[in-house]
């Protein structure tokens, strides 16, 4: 690993400043992804400029319009953990909980966790050509590739696999992010934080050069949601999911009148799936509509050879999760 310089600022105004005003700097948060680039020298930064003593971030809070509050410094554990997420947010709790191992989960934060980079594993060594490090081809792609984990979706020029559990039920609750660099601060929606493959571009948000995410906001209800979550992973722990899925729907009492449904590990960003979500309104939540709306999402997917038992998943996924919505209810 190349050396380099540790700050530690003690807000995210200063983070942001410091960022504006070093060349070459990082944001460190708990380090559970940035450090695995470092040591592979994907990247190296000569500066990182860390959460680690960032005030005001590491609180959940419920406030005052009945939104909730997740400051980026937030762990994972405290997600899994805290009160307030089990009894609010419960779909985030329980991914988080299941993500990782529980020693991962105490470093790994909300904002580290959002900005990762894929686990694709030839983008993570330096030595395999890769589009989104600037190479000319994807060798995922390529005849012979490593297809397991490959997305479904989205996947023409980069197959990989958006990483996140978390994402998929930040992506259901309709959450904003609230980003900061060294002028001010701007609200994301949660569609328009994520930014395509392309080549060279390494990351797979909109953040800026300079910029650090603060929290992430969820804006608040004032009619009966249900909310599920449902994942697929072959190992217990020190692992990542093959597929998870996010619901949250709300209904006349009977049938559905608003659905939204997003997918992590399919697509190289988080995957909302507009076809489910047709699907499911008008409908009484069931297995039947929930298959029909699982049937609907996965006829545009665009599987690699090694990845098509991501169709069959994706469908189990969305249908687990449903059924964990209206157990829930
Ligand atoms: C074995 C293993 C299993 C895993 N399983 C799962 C899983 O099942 N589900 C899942 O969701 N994740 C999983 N992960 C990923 C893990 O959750 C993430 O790596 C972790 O959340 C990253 O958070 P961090 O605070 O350590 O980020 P860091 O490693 O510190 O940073 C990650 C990236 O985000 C940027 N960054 C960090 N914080 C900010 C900020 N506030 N603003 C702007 N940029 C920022 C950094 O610059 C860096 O590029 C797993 C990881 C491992 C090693
Ligand atoms: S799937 Fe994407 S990240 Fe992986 S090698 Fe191909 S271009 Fe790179």
């Amino acid at each position: 690993m190349k050396a380099f310089r540790f700050v530690r600022p003690s807000n995210g105004r200063e983070a942001a400043d410091l960022l504006a005003s070093t060349k070459n700097a990082l944001v460190h948060a708990g380090g559970v992804d940035l450090l695995d680039r470092m040591k592979e020298r994907v990247d190296e930064p000569d500066v990182l400029v860390s959460l680690c003593d960032a005030k005001g971030l590491d609180q959940i809070r419920v406030e005052e319009d009945g939104g909730i509050w997740i400051g980026a410094r937030v762990t994972l554990a405290q997600l899994a953990d805290e009160a307030t997420c089990r009894r609010f947010l419960p779909t985030l709790s329980e991914a988080a909980g299941l993500a990782a191992s529980p020693q991962l989960r105490h470093r790994a934060t909300v904002g580290g966790n959002l900005a990762q980079h894929t686990r694709c594993g030839y983008y993570r060594h330096a030595s395999f050509p890769c589009l989104k490090r600037g190479g000319d081809s994807c060798p995922v792609r390529a005849e012979g590739g490593v297809q397991d984990t490959a997305g479904i979706f989205g996947n023409r020029d980069c197959a990989s696999a958006h990483p996140s559990s978390l994402a998929p039920v930040f992506g259901s609750l309709d959450a904003e992010i609230v980003v900061r660099d060294a002028k001010g601060e701007r609200l994301v929606p949660f569609a328009g934080f994520w930014a395509n493959p392309a080549k060279g571009r390494a990351s797979d948000t909109r953040l800026r050069p300079g910029e650090v995410i603060e929290g992430v906001r969820i804006p608040p209800r004032d009619t009966k949601q249900f909310v599920g979550y449902a994942e697929i992973r072959q190992k217990k722990a020190f692992d990542w999911a093959l597929v998870s899925c996010a619901v949250r729907y709300e209904t006349d009492g009977e049938k559905v009148t608003s659905a939204s449904v997003w997918f992590g590990s399919l697509a190289p960003v988080p995957m909302r799936s507009v076809a489910a979500e047709e699907a499911l309104v008008g409908t009484v939540c069931s297995d039947k509509s929930a298959a029909e709306a699982g049937a609907r999402t996965m006829a545009s997917a665009t599987p690699l050879a090694g990845s098509k038992y991501k169709v069959a998943l994706g469908k189990v996924a969305l249908k687990r999760a449903l059924a964990a919505a209206r157990e829930r209810a």
